[in-house]
């Protein structure tokens, strides 16, 4: 299998002349060699999927109703009828400022999948929550999400591990750590779900072109998640070279 980097650019860049100028970089650099999902704002991804036929996308956040009246928000059905692939669900960032909490992004994550959309579920614990030996609770408490989605057939998704203490921090987790946090997320989903689900297991947090090839090393690590280096065209090509 190809190793995953998904680019998460947040609310950013300000203007879409330079989304498709980071959309440019990604595809020059781009080789077989990786699965590469940017995920832009809403507002970019219409453009950006009709410019760039060859790159993947994803949202970073979606409802879980498929339409009504519901102000502000956008559907699955909606991202999926632009034909968006992927959609990002519970990063820690809407879990601090929006306050979202696991019952709803157990609906988001099974409105997702019910459109055919791949969620890429975020998880992690907080520097106190970590400090005070809680990690493994915490994650715990997170997968509780996945209930919602426990009797999908053969259920698709990409769980990215994001210890937030190591989002835009430049503090990265020692990757021998997060293998161990992922081969713990293993064995809590080992038997978890109705049907052989397809997984894949992300790490996130401070990844950029210095430390990426340490992720993408390890045999339990299926790919990263990149944030603020993902809006730097130096750093995007020097990610996605070989
Ligand atoms: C993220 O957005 O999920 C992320 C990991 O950000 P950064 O790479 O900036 O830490």
């Amino acid at each position: 299998m190809k190793k995953i980097i998904v680019f998460n650019w947040k609310m950013n860049p300000e203007k879409e002349i330079e989304a498709q100028k980071l959309a440019q970089a990604v595809e020059k650099s781009k080789t077989s060699q990786f699965e590469v999902i940017i995920c832009p704002p809403f507002v970019y991804l219409e453009s950006l999927i009709k410019k760039f036929k060859n790159l993947k996308f994803g949202a970073q956040n979606c409802f879980w109703e498929e339409k009504g009246a519901f102000t502000g928000e956008i559907s699955p059905k909606m991202l999926k009828n632009l034909k968006v692939k992927f959609v990002i669900l519970g990063h820690s960032e809407r879990r601090k400022y929006l306050k979202e909490n696991e019952i709803e992004i157990g609906k988001k994550l099974k409105a997702a999948i019910k459109n055919k959309l791949i969620p890429i579920f975020c998880l992690g614990e907080s520097l106190k929550e970590r400090e005070k030996n809680l990690t493994q609770k915490v994650l715990k408490r997170q997968l509780l999400s996945l209930k919602e989605i426990k009797e999908i057939k053969k259920p698709k998704l990409l769980i990215a591990y994001e210890p937030v203490w190591a989002i835009g921090t430049g503090k990265t987790c020692p990757p021998e750590e997060a293998v161990k946090v992922i081969l713990y997320l293993k064995k809590i989903l080992n038997s978890f779900f109705k049907s052989k689900p397809s997984l894949a297991f992300l790490y996130g947090g401070s990844v950029n072109s210095k430390n990426i090839k340490e992720f993408l090393k390890q045999k339990e690590i299926d790919g990263v998640l990149v944030g603020g280096a993902s809006l730097k065209e130096k750093e995007i090509s020097l990610m996605l070279s070989k």
